[in-house]
């Protein structure tokens, strides 16, 4: 199998040899286990009896084998093994995703009857009917398949009604823990600590956690840190792989990427490909039938098809079944269903856009490889700072560490909403609070939210809340069908859903007609206008307390708590297609919108001298850069250079006496020279003279181009999306009364990931002077300092400036 398509796109590649597979004998008690092995000849892979022993022996585990290494055996031969002592023993499995617990369901039901037990397996969620869920608590199965966000509103609290199944409860297992970072992985620490508290209330002995995740940075420390206990890490595969390359392609078009499908469809090579939204699963798979048409192969166009959300599990099921038996060769995936699929091994894997980690990239890449044939991984990047991040260096993708999720368990946000829970479940000792929750249950004591006698905090019935933010949500309504859309947490409502806001949503354009603060609802229309908005923002900081503080070379490090204002202002229009502001909006007094907030934060201070510095070093390095330019054009063309000598006289004159009067007069003689110039090279020229007119706003260019690429190549480091952090730069902060960069964390209270810069800023600085030195644009792109949330619509970014500042604060980390 080769794919020859579009070669001159390949900017790098590389080969992985093939490792093979490692078994290990093991002896189940169950002797139906025994048997079905036997039978099926079934080997063990040496990480799954690894995992299994070390469950036997009581042990907590987390599991960060490959994907389609068979993790899922692991838990499920456990659970089985338990029953022969106990067929009462009762176990947990919690999925990130409702779809993903329903489809799990399927598959787990399917092996027990295959094996010939009568264990039980049920669904516990939102669509289980009354009458069912009662007999589930009646009748509690041996697997109780649910998510955490119903364990937290539906099962915890109703404890005494499910007493004879926490009694019995031995396992509880979660999977893919990695997607529990940030504030859904910090709710998880607390409803798991409820969930041992009743364990132990009805319970002598404690469950064993068996959990799974994609390859993270030190899972142990992070699957220890959500469960509250020591666990064992399995991460040495015994599954083996087949020799695969890993391909970046550069510069694809739609049309170009269909093709590439559509030709792998043609030479029968069985194709994933990862996308970011419903919409975009559904074009390409269309894009695909139309070049499969153009081809003359309309016998093929049903080997295409969308995988993404929405469908039910039979649909899903069907889907997959037709991929396994190879009636469908291309399936075009949305990430919102990347955990559950279940297609057995492909030959070629294509992910368009970087997904955010390397954990998710590895875990993608993982579901290409047939058994001793050459598989095919294949990156896409799009035009933003992290996926250009890997064009720019591809070695990376192997040698970087990965990296580490990130949670705060001790959120006072987060433990507010917990703590009254917890002590309307059972009633909390003192002594069970660490000192944090000790000052939050205080200050909840105060508010009469919870009570206080005989040493014991009690609390009546609460309100559920959602795990999914850490503040409130607003419905999406949609006018017309007035349907429910679904939903937004005000922490990011004002920007990305104000009032005339187009707000996207499965890759569909809605505008924002009406926010009905109190009933918390925002009423949207579906659009096709072309157009896309973005928020014009003011932001203030204040700190609040110096937690941490410490200099490196001249660079003055803190971390501690801030204030943060942010106001939006207005918004601007920008058209997709073409890349172009085409108009700004700006709203009365009354209608700015602002949210204020106390969070976590980390920044650094630089020496004032630099400004001066900064500003001077980049002008003379584009007065070089004009005159190359000049030169090398006029050698290019000789003869069309006419005022040649006017221009460079002028030139010198302005240097010498600084006098921008010379610089126009440069400017005119080389006018006439412009037009010869081709549009590219005219854009280099204009924003080489865009710099040097604005030579004094250059530092201030600088700050902020330092600041968007920092936010740009965060997730490398702390595994955090888009809007989980912020920024300010400023080149005088009265914190410090020094030119000043600001990271903080978007969520009241903070989750972590600011403070990741204090401890990492040397290796995220050289991150950062790599992106943008290494960039081949020449004012500045999404690949380096520009930045889709930008609140100055990246406006003021001075990209040689921003190499400058990038290698003078890198220099003094050392
Ligand atoms: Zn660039
Ligand atoms: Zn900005």
């Amino acid at each position: 199998m080769e794919i020859l398509k579009y070669k001159n796109k390949v900017v790098y590649e590389k080969y992985l040899l093939p490792i093979s597979p490692q078994f290990k004998d093991i002896k189940f008690e169950n002797k139906h286990l025994e048997n079905f092995l036997k039978e099926k000849k079934i080997k063990l892979y040496s990480h799954q009896a690894e995992a299994i022993n070390l469950i036997k022996d009581n042990k907590n585990v987390v599991i960060t084998t490959p994907t389609a290494s068979g993790k899922s055996y692991i838990y499920i031969f456990s659970i089985l093994e338990k029953l022969v002592k106990n067929p009462y023993s009762t176990s947990i499995i919690l999925f990130p995703l409702k779809a993903l617990a329903r489809d799990q369901y399927g598959k787990i039901l399917d092996l027990i009857n295959e094996i010939g037990l009568d264990a039980t397996v049920e669904v516990y969620d939102g669509d289980t009917p009354k009458e069912k869920r009662r007999q589930i608590k009646q009748n509690p199965p041996n697997f109780l398949i649910t998510t955490p966000d119903m364990l937290n509103v539906g099962i915890l609290p109703y404890h005494t009604t499910w007493s004879s199944f926490f009694e019995n409860l031995d396992f509880v297992v979660l999977d893919e823990i990695h997607s529990y970072r940030g504030i859904i992985g910090s709710h998880i620490c607390n409803i798991i600590k409820r969930l041992k508290r009743i364990t132990a209330f009805y319970k002598s002995k404690k469950p064993i956690f068996i959990t799974n995740s994609a390859t993270i940075h030190n899972p142990e420390k992070f699957a220890s840190k959500l469960i509250g206990e020591k666990v064992v890490e399995v991460s040495k595969s015994g599954a083996g792989s087949p020799p695969k390359v890993i391909q970046i392609y550069q510069n694809m078009r739609t049309l170009e990427v269909a093709d590439l499908i559509a030709e792998n469809i043609i030479k029968d090579i069985s194709t994933i490909v990862f996308v970011d939204s419903r919409k975009e699963s559904e074009l390409l798979s269309l894009r695909v039938k139309d070049t499969l048409i153009k081809k003359g192969r309309e016998d093929l166009i049903d080997k295409v098809s969308p995988y993404r959300s929405g469908y039910t599990p039979e649909e899903r099921r069907e889907i997959e079944f037709k991929a396994i038996t190879r009636n469908i060769l291309a399936l075009i995936s949305t990430s919102a269903l990347e955990m559950g699929i279940d297609i057995g091994d492909l030959e070629c894997c294509i992910l368009v856009g970087y997904p955010g980690t390397l954990a998710q990239l590895w875990q993608r890449f993982g579901r290409a490889g047939r058994r001793n044939k050459k598989a095919y991984n294949i990156l896409i990047p799009k035009r933003n700072a992290l996926d250009q991040y890997f064009v720019k260096n591809p070695e990376e993708l192997f040698q970087r560490q990965m990296e580490e999720p990130i949670i705060n368990p001790y959120n006072k946000h987060i433990l507010r909403k917990h703590i009254p829970v917890m002590a309307n479940e059972l009633p909390i000792k003192l002594q069970e609070l660490t000192e944090e929750e000790k000052e939050v249950a205080r200050q909840l004591f105060k508010e009469k939210k919870i009570r206080f006698y005989n040493n014991k905090l009690y609390a009546s019935k609460q309100q559920p809340f959602s795990i999914r933010s850490a503040g409130q949500s607003y419905k999406i309504v949609e006018t017309v069908k007035n349907k429910i859309i679904g939903d937004i947490s005000e922490d990011i409502l004002l920007y990305e859903a104000h009032p005339g806001a187009i707000y996207l949503h499965n890759g569909e354009k809605f505008a924002v007609e009406h926010i009905d603060q109190k009933e918390k609802t925002i009423y949207v229309v579906k659009t096709s206008v072309s157009y896309i908005t973005e928020p014009l923002k003011e932001s203030f900081i204040d700190v609040i307390e110096i937690e941490d503080s410490k200099n490196l070379g001249s660079i003055e490090l803190f971390k501690g708590k801030v204030n943060v204002k942010t106001s939006v202002l207005g918004y601007t229009l920008r058209d997709l297609e073409r890349d172009e502001k085409l108009n700004e909006i700006f709203f009365s007094e009354e209608e700015i919108l602002t949210r204020e907030f106390e969070t976590e934060g980390f920044w650094f201070a630089m020496p004032e001298s630099w400004e001066k510095y900064i500003i001077n070093a980049n002008f003379r390095y584009n007065i070089r850069l004009l005159k190359s330019f000049l030169l090398e054009k006029d050698k290019e063309t000789p003869g069309f250079f006419v005022y040649k000598d006017l221009a460079f006289e002028n030139l010198r004159l302005f240097i010498e006496k600084e006098d921008f009067d010379y610089l126009e007069i440069a400017l005119k003689a080389i006018n006439p020279f412009l037009n010869k110039l081709s549009e590219k090279d005219r854009n280099r020229f204009n924003d080489i003279v865009k710099r040097i007119r604005e030579r004094r706003k250059s530092f201030i260019g600088a700050l902020h181009g330092v600041e968007h690429s920092l936010i740009g190549i965060y997730p490398l480091f702390a595994m955090n999306d888009r809007w989980d952090i912020g920024g300010i730069s400023t080149n005088f902060s009265p914190d410090t009364n020094k030119p000043t960069i600001y990271i903080y964390d978007g969520y009241e209270g903070g989750v972590g990931y600011a403070e990741v810069g204090f401890y990492r800023l040397k290796e995220m600085m050289e991150s950062v002077y790599k992106n943008i030195s290494k960039c081949k644009c020449s004012g500045g792109c999404p690949s380096c300092i520009f930045s889709p949330k930008c609140g100055n619509s990246n406006d003021y970014l001075d990209k040689t400036a921003s190499i400058f500042l990038s290698h003078k604060i890198l220099k003094s980390l050392y």
